[in-house]
Protein backbone atom coordinates (compact mmCIF):
# COMPACT_ATOMS: atom_id res chain seq x y z
CA UNK A 1 0.00 0.00 0.00
CA UNK A 2 2.80 2.46 1.12
CA UNK A 3 6.74 2.12 0.32
CA UNK A 4 9.15 2.80 -2.01
CA UNK A 5 12.04 0.12 -3.97
CA UNK A 6 13.70 -1.02 -1.34
CA UNK A 7 11.21 -0.74 1.67
CA UNK A 8 10.39 -2.98 4.43
CA UNK A 9 7.83 -5.89 3.99
CA UNK A 10 5.40 -5.32 6.26
CA UNK A 11 4.15 -7.65 8.52
CA UNK A 12 0.51 -8.21 9.97
CA UNK A 13 0.76 -7.39 14.09
CA UNK A 14 -1.69 -8.98 15.99
CA UNK A 15 -2.83 -9.25 19.71
CA UNK A 16 -5.58 -11.93 20.69
CA UNK A 17 -7.03 -11.71 24.34
CA UNK A 18 -3.58 -10.33 25.37
CA UNK A 19 -3.51 -10.19 29.51
CA UNK A 20 -0.99 -9.22 31.08
CA UNK A 21 0.09 -9.04 35.39
CA UNK A 22 2.23 -7.25 37.00
CA UNK A 23 1.65 -8.37 40.70
CA UNK A 24 -1.86 -7.04 41.58
CA UNK A 25 -1.68 -5.22 38.81
CA UNK A 26 -3.65 -5.72 35.38
CA UNK A 27 -1.45 -4.24 32.80
CA UNK A 28 -3.22 -5.73 30.14
CA UNK A 29 -6.76 -7.05 30.22
CA UNK A 30 -7.94 -9.47 27.32
CA UNK A 31 -6.97 -6.89 24.59
CA UNK A 32 -7.44 -7.65 20.65
CA UNK A 33 -6.39 -5.72 18.11
CA UNK A 34 -4.97 -6.11 14.40
CA UNK A 35 -2.81 -4.25 12.47
CA UNK A 36 -2.90 -4.49 8.89
CA UNK A 37 0.46 -4.92 6.85
CA UNK A 38 1.62 -1.80 6.36
CA UNK A 39 -1.08 0.45 8.92
CA UNK A 40 0.24 3.01 11.20
CA UNK A 41 -1.39 2.58 14.50
CA UNK A 42 -1.10 5.12 17.46
CA UNK A 43 -2.07 3.72 20.93
CA UNK A 44 -2.96 6.82 22.57
CA UNK A 45 -4.03 6.49 26.29
CA UNK A 46 -3.45 8.40 29.91
CA UNK A 47 0.04 7.60 31.69
CA UNK A 48 -0.31 3.66 33.32
CA UNK A 49 -3.27 2.48 30.52
CA UNK A 50 -1.07 -0.12 29.53
CA UNK A 51 0.24 1.65 26.12
CA UNK A 52 4.14 0.65 26.62
CA UNK A 53 3.08 -3.09 27.85
CA UNK A 54 1.47 -3.62 24.60
CA UNK A 55 4.21 -2.45 22.81
CA UNK A 56 7.02 -4.58 24.75
CA UNK A 57 4.88 -7.72 23.88
CA UNK A 58 4.80 -6.65 20.31
CA UNK A 59 8.38 -6.32 20.56
CA UNK A 60 9.05 -9.61 22.54
CA UNK A 61 10.77 -8.28 25.87
CA UNK A 62 7.53 -9.31 27.79
CA UNK A 63 5.52 -12.84 27.61
CA UNK A 64 1.62 -12.61 27.86
CA UNK A 65 0.13 -14.35 31.11
CA UNK A 66 -2.78 -15.30 28.80
CA UNK A 67 -3.56 -15.11 25.28
CA UNK A 68 -0.98 -14.44 21.98
CA UNK A 69 0.85 -12.21 19.58
CA UNK A 70 0.89 -13.10 16.22
CA UNK A 71 3.28 -11.63 13.98
CA UNK A 72 1.92 -12.46 10.20
CA UNK A 73 -0.09 -14.88 11.41
CA UNK A 74 2.06 -16.67 13.23
CA UNK A 75 2.07 -17.14 16.94
CA UNK A 76 5.26 -15.80 18.53
CA UNK A 77 4.07 -15.36 22.51
CA UNK A 78 3.16 -19.02 23.45
CA UNK A 79 5.97 -20.96 25.42
CA UNK A 80 6.38 -23.32 22.38
CA UNK A 81 6.57 -21.30 19.71
CA UNK A 82 8.35 -18.15 21.04
CA UNK A 83 10.15 -16.08 18.94
CA UNK A 84 13.06 -13.88 20.53
CA UNK A 85 13.37 -10.30 19.69
CA UNK A 86 16.31 -10.08 17.68
CA UNK A 87 14.69 -12.74 15.76
CA UNK A 88 11.32 -10.93 14.93
CA UNK A 89 12.17 -8.69 12.37
CA UNK A 90 11.02 -5.67 14.62
CA UNK A 91 12.71 -2.10 15.00
CA UNK A 92 12.16 -0.40 18.00
CA UNK A 93 12.50 3.64 18.74
CA UNK A 94 12.27 4.05 22.43
CA UNK A 95 11.38 7.43 24.41
CA UNK A 96 14.79 7.95 25.67
CA UNK A 97 16.23 6.96 22.35
CA UNK A 98 18.65 4.16 23.96
CA UNK A 99 21.71 5.56 22.01
CA UNK A 100 24.95 4.49 22.86
CA UNK A 101 26.82 7.12 24.22
CA UNK A 102 30.69 5.95 23.26
CA UNK A 103 29.53 5.13 19.50
CA UNK A 104 29.54 7.79 16.55
CA UNK A 105 25.77 8.33 14.97
CA UNK A 106 27.39 6.06 12.19
CA UNK A 107 28.61 3.64 14.69
CA UNK A 108 25.21 3.84 16.26
CA UNK A 109 23.12 3.25 12.93
CA UNK A 110 25.42 0.38 12.27
CA UNK A 111 24.60 -1.38 15.57
CA UNK A 112 21.33 -2.73 14.27
CA UNK A 113 22.52 -3.84 11.42
CA UNK A 114 25.05 -6.86 12.75
CA UNK A 115 25.17 -9.76 10.21
CA UNK A 116 25.24 -7.32 7.40
CA UNK A 117 29.15 -7.29 5.70
CA UNK A 118 31.37 -4.31 6.24
CA UNK A 119 30.76 -2.40 3.48
CA UNK A 120 26.56 -3.21 3.05
CA UNK A 121 26.49 -2.26 6.74
CA UNK A 122 28.28 1.30 6.56
CA UNK A 123 26.33 2.17 3.17
CA UNK A 124 22.90 0.83 4.27
CA UNK A 125 23.41 3.15 7.37
CA UNK A 126 25.19 6.45 5.74
CA UNK A 127 21.83 6.19 3.61
CA UNK A 128 19.49 5.79 7.15
CA UNK A 129 21.46 8.88 8.21
CA UNK A 130 21.27 10.63 5.35
CA UNK A 131 17.97 9.93 5.16
CA UNK A 132 16.86 11.65 8.39
CA UNK A 133 19.47 14.84 7.05
CA UNK A 134 22.19 13.66 9.55
CA UNK A 135 24.64 13.16 6.78
CA UNK A 136 27.03 16.07 8.14
CA UNK A 137 27.12 14.61 11.86
CA UNK A 138 27.53 11.28 11.00
CA UNK A 139 31.09 10.58 13.06
CA UNK A 140 29.77 12.93 15.81
CA UNK A 141 28.79 11.42 19.38
CA UNK A 142 25.45 11.54 20.98
CA UNK A 143 26.23 14.47 23.63
CA UNK A 144 26.74 16.73 20.97
CA UNK A 145 23.57 16.31 19.63
CA UNK A 146 20.27 18.38 19.99
CA UNK A 147 17.35 16.39 21.43
CA UNK A 148 15.78 16.40 18.01
CA UNK A 149 18.96 15.20 16.56
CA UNK A 150 19.29 12.07 18.87
CA UNK A 151 15.44 11.48 17.96
CA UNK A 152 16.48 11.04 14.59
CA UNK A 153 19.24 9.04 15.23
CA UNK A 154 17.05 6.47 16.81
CA UNK A 155 14.59 6.73 14.31
CA UNK A 156 17.58 5.73 11.17
CA UNK A 157 18.81 3.41 13.91
CA UNK A 158 15.49 1.30 13.88
CA UNK A 159 14.65 1.73 10.18
CA UNK A 160 18.07 0.80 8.55
CA UNK A 161 17.51 -2.38 8.71
CA UNK A 162 14.08 -2.12 6.96
CA UNK A 163 11.76 -3.95 9.87
CA UNK A 164 8.76 -5.34 8.87
CA UNK A 165 7.41 -3.99 12.46
CA UNK A 166 8.54 -0.65 13.42
CA UNK A 167 7.81 -0.12 17.34
CA UNK A 168 8.15 3.20 18.90
CA UNK A 169 7.23 4.77 22.44
CA UNK A 170 6.55 8.02 23.24
CA UNK A 171 9.40 8.97 20.48
CA UNK A 172 8.27 12.90 20.97
CA UNK A 173 8.18 13.71 24.34
CA UNK A 174 11.86 14.69 24.64
CA UNK A 175 10.89 17.56 22.52
CA UNK A 176 9.96 20.93 22.88
CA UNK A 177 6.80 22.07 21.38
CA UNK A 178 8.08 24.05 18.09
CA UNK A 179 10.95 21.09 17.50
CA UNK A 180 8.33 18.26 18.02
CA UNK A 181 5.93 19.51 15.22
CA UNK A 182 8.89 19.33 13.08
CA UNK A 183 10.28 15.87 14.16
CA UNK A 184 6.72 14.79 13.84
CA UNK A 185 6.18 15.35 10.48
CA UNK A 186 9.30 14.21 9.04
CA UNK A 187 8.50 10.78 11.29
CA UNK A 188 5.40 10.81 9.51
CA UNK A 189 7.07 10.86 6.19
CA UNK A 190 9.61 8.28 6.61
CA UNK A 191 7.07 5.92 7.79
CA UNK A 192 5.02 6.25 5.00
CA UNK A 193 8.15 5.92 3.26
CA UNK A 194 9.71 2.96 4.75
CA UNK A 195 6.19 1.10 4.49
CA UNK A 196 6.47 -0.82 7.55
CA UNK A 197 3.58 -1.74 9.94
CA UNK A 198 3.91 1.29 12.52
CA UNK A 199 2.70 1.35 16.35
CA UNK A 200 3.51 4.70 18.03
CA UNK A 201 2.56 4.97 21.69
CA UNK A 202 1.37 8.59 22.61
CA UNK A 203 -0.45 10.32 25.58
CA UNK A 204 -0.77 12.90 22.78
CA UNK A 205 -4.02 13.16 20.78
CA UNK A 206 -2.14 15.49 18.54
CA UNK A 207 0.85 13.33 17.57
CA UNK A 208 -1.85 10.49 17.22
CA UNK A 209 -3.73 12.15 14.66
CA UNK A 210 -0.87 13.60 12.64
CA UNK A 211 0.62 10.17 12.13
CA UNK A 212 -1.57 7.59 12.16
CA UNK A 213 -4.14 5.53 10.24
CA UNK A 214 -5.96 4.47 12.96
CA UNK A 215 -5.82 5.60 16.90
CA UNK A 216 -6.20 3.02 19.49
CA UNK A 217 -7.93 4.88 22.47
CA UNK A 218 -6.90 2.85 25.53
CA UNK A 219 -8.21 3.03 29.58
CA UNK A 220 -7.15 1.03 32.26
CA UNK A 221 -5.46 -2.07 30.22
CA UNK A 222 -8.01 -2.01 27.91
CA UNK A 223 -9.06 -0.74 24.64
CA UNK A 224 -12.10 1.88 24.57
CA UNK A 225 -12.40 2.79 21.00
CA UNK A 226 -10.78 2.80 17.80
CA UNK A 227 -10.96 4.71 14.66
CA UNK A 228 -9.66 7.48 12.57
CA UNK A 229 -8.74 10.60 14.00
CA UNK A 230 -11.66 12.51 12.58
CA UNK A 231 -14.05 9.50 13.46
CA UNK A 232 -12.70 9.47 17.14
CA UNK A 233 -13.09 13.15 17.61
CA UNK A 234 -16.78 13.60 16.07
CA UNK A 235 -18.04 10.40 17.63
CA UNK A 236 -16.24 9.63 20.84
CA UNK A 237 -18.20 6.54 21.93
CA UNK A 238 -18.16 7.82 25.62
CA UNK A 239 -17.80 11.00 27.45
CA UNK A 240 -13.78 9.67 28.57
CA UNK A 241 -13.06 9.32 24.68
CA UNK A 242 -14.16 12.48 24.25
CA UNK A 243 -12.41 14.38 26.72
CA UNK A 244 -9.45 13.36 25.27
CA UNK A 245 -9.87 14.94 22.30
CA UNK A 246 -11.66 18.49 23.14
CA UNK A 247 -11.31 20.98 26.27
CA UNK A 248 -15.40 20.90 26.71
CA UNK A 249 -17.44 23.03 28.62
CA UNK A 250 -19.31 20.53 30.47
CA UNK A 251 -23.08 21.06 31.52
CA UNK A 252 -25.56 19.01 33.26
CA UNK A 253 -28.54 18.61 32.43
CA UNK A 254 -31.69 16.38 32.79
CA UNK A 255 -33.37 14.63 29.69
CA UNK A 256 -37.05 15.85 28.95
CA UNK A 257 -39.04 14.63 25.81
CA UNK A 258 -36.59 14.48 23.17
CA UNK A 259 -34.20 16.84 24.43
CA UNK A 260 -32.16 17.57 27.55
CA UNK A 261 -32.85 20.69 29.61
CA UNK A 262 -29.76 22.40 30.54
CA UNK A 263 -28.93 25.88 32.25
CA UNK A 264 -27.39 27.22 28.70
CA UNK A 265 -30.69 25.44 27.03
CA UNK A 266 -32.64 22.36 25.48
CA UNK A 267 -30.42 20.25 23.14
CA UNK A 268 -32.02 16.61 21.23
CA UNK A 269 -30.55 13.89 22.21
CA UNK A 270 -30.95 10.20 21.28
CA UNK A 271 -31.47 6.73 23.27
CA UNK A 272 -31.09 8.37 26.69
CA UNK A 273 -33.78 7.09 29.02
CA UNK A 274 -36.58 9.68 30.05
CA UNK A 275 -35.70 11.56 33.33
CA UNK A 276 -32.27 10.31 33.45
CA UNK A 277 -29.10 12.71 33.99
CA UNK A 278 -26.95 13.47 31.03
CA UNK A 279 -24.08 15.74 30.46
CA UNK A 280 -23.82 18.35 27.19
CA UNK A 281 -20.35 18.94 26.00
CA UNK A 282 -19.40 22.20 24.39
CA UNK A 283 -16.92 22.70 21.98
CA UNK A 284 -15.01 26.29 22.50
CA UNK A 285 -14.98 26.39 18.93
CA UNK A 286 -18.92 25.82 17.71
CA UNK A 287 -20.07 28.50 20.20
CA UNK A 288 -20.86 31.46 18.55
CA UNK A 289 -20.79 35.23 20.09
CA UNK A 290 -23.23 37.36 18.46
CA UNK A 291 -24.13 41.30 19.35
CA UNK A 292 -26.51 41.60 22.67
CA UNK A 293 -30.20 40.95 22.87
CA UNK A 294 -29.56 37.22 20.53
CA UNK A 295 -30.00 34.09 21.79
CA UNK A 296 -28.69 33.30 25.66
CA UNK A 297 -27.74 36.24 27.40
CA UNK A 298 -23.96 36.42 28.19
CA UNK A 299 -21.43 38.95 29.23
CA UNK A 300 -17.28 38.20 28.83
CA UNK A 301 -15.46 37.69 31.72
CA UNK A 302 -11.82 37.34 29.49
CA UNK A 303 -10.27 37.59 26.52
CA UNK A 304 -7.10 36.44 25.70
CA UNK A 305 -5.44 36.95 22.14
CA UNK A 306 -3.78 33.35 21.32
CA UNK A 307 -2.97 34.14 17.76
CA UNK A 308 -5.16 32.67 15.28
CA UNK A 309 -8.03 32.41 17.45
CA UNK A 310 -8.88 34.48 21.11
CA UNK A 311 -10.39 32.75 24.21
CA UNK A 312 -12.74 33.77 25.48
CA UNK A 313 -14.56 33.23 28.85
CA UNK A 314 -18.41 34.47 29.04
CA UNK A 315 -20.80 33.81 32.16
CA UNK A 316 -24.25 33.18 31.01
CA UNK A 317 -26.75 34.24 33.58
CA UNK A 318 -28.01 30.77 35.59
CA UNK A 319 -24.62 28.85 34.65
CA UNK A 320 -22.29 28.52 37.73
CA UNK A 321 -19.17 27.88 35.75
CA UNK A 322 -17.84 30.40 32.77
CA UNK A 323 -18.38 29.17 29.00
CA UNK A 324 -15.67 28.51 27.30
CA UNK A 325 -15.28 29.85 23.52
CA UNK A 326 -12.77 29.65 20.66
CA UNK A 327 -13.10 32.34 18.26
CA UNK A 328 -11.34 34.90 16.01
CA UNK A 329 -13.19 38.24 17.16
CA UNK A 330 -13.31 40.55 13.82
CA UNK A 331 -14.95 43.40 16.20
CA UNK A 332 -13.45 44.40 19.45
CA UNK A 333 -15.46 43.01 21.83
CA UNK A 334 -14.29 43.98 25.36
CA UNK A 335 -13.97 42.27 28.62
CA UNK A 336 -17.27 42.90 30.65
CA UNK A 337 -19.28 43.39 27.48
CA UNK A 338 -22.71 42.01 27.24
CA UNK A 339 -22.92 39.33 24.32
CA UNK A 340 -25.38 36.71 23.39
CA UNK A 341 -24.51 33.66 23.34
CA UNK A 342 -25.53 31.18 20.00
CA UNK A 343 -24.79 27.45 20.71
CA UNK A 344 -25.52 25.47 17.74
CA UNK A 345 -27.12 22.22 19.04
CA UNK A 346 -26.16 20.10 16.19
CA UNK A 347 -22.75 20.72 17.06
CA UNK A 348 -22.84 19.72 20.95
CA UNK A 349 -22.30 15.83 22.26
CA UNK A 350 -24.67 14.78 25.05
CA UNK A 351 -23.45 11.31 27.45
CA UNK A 352 -25.06 9.45 29.93
CA UNK A 353 -24.12 11.22 33.60
CA UNK A 354 -21.34 8.64 35.30
CA UNK A 355 -20.51 7.53 31.85
CA UNK A 356 -16.72 8.44 32.60
P1 LIG B 1 3.23 5.61 30.48
O1 LIG B 1 2.59 6.51 29.49
O2 LIG B 1 3.39 6.25 31.84
O3 LIG B 1 4.48 4.94 29.99
P2 LIG B 1 1.72 3.25 29.86
O4 LIG B 1 0.35 3.49 29.36
O5 LIG B 1 2.76 2.94 28.87
O6 LIG B 1 2.16 4.45 30.77
P3 LIG B 1 2.52 0.79 31.12
O7 LIG B 1 3.94 1.22 31.25
O8 LIG B 1 2.22 -0.22 30.10
O9 LIG B 1 1.58 2.07 30.90
O10 LIG B 1 2.04 0.27 32.55
C1 LIG B 1 0.76 -0.27 32.80
C2 LIG B 1 0.62 -0.63 34.26
O11 LIG B 1 1.48 -1.74 34.56
C3 LIG B 1 1.02 0.46 35.21
O12 LIG B 1 0.17 0.42 36.31
C4 LIG B 1 2.45 0.12 35.59
O13 LIG B 1 2.75 0.63 36.85
C5 LIG B 1 2.42 -1.38 35.56
N1 LIG B 1 3.72 -1.98 35.17
C6 LIG B 1 4.30 -1.88 33.97
N2 LIG B 1 5.47 -2.56 33.92
C7 LIG B 1 5.65 -3.07 35.15
C8 LIG B 1 6.67 -3.88 35.75
N3 LIG B 1 7.72 -4.30 35.06
N4 LIG B 1 6.49 -4.22 37.04
C9 LIG B 1 5.41 -3.81 37.74
N5 LIG B 1 4.43 -3.07 37.24
C10 LIG B 1 4.53 -2.69 35.96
Amino acid sequence: RRGTAGAAIPMALAFEGVTQRFGEVEALSEVTLAVEPGEIVALLGQSGCGKTTLLRLAAGVERPDAGRVLLEGRDVSSPGSFVEPEQRGVGLVFQDYALFPHLSVRENVRFGLRGYGEASADATALRAIARVGLADLADSYPHMLSGGEQQRVALARAVAPRPGVLLMDEPFSNLDRRLRDVVRDETAALLQETGATSIIVTHDPEDAMRIADRIVLMRAGRIVQVGTGEELYRRPASLFAARFFCDFTEVEGRVSGKAVDTPLGRFPVKGLTEGSDAIVCIRPHAVRLVPNGYCLPGRVVTRRFLGEVDHILVAVDGFDRPLSVRASLAGSIREGEDVGVDIPSDEVLVFPAGDT
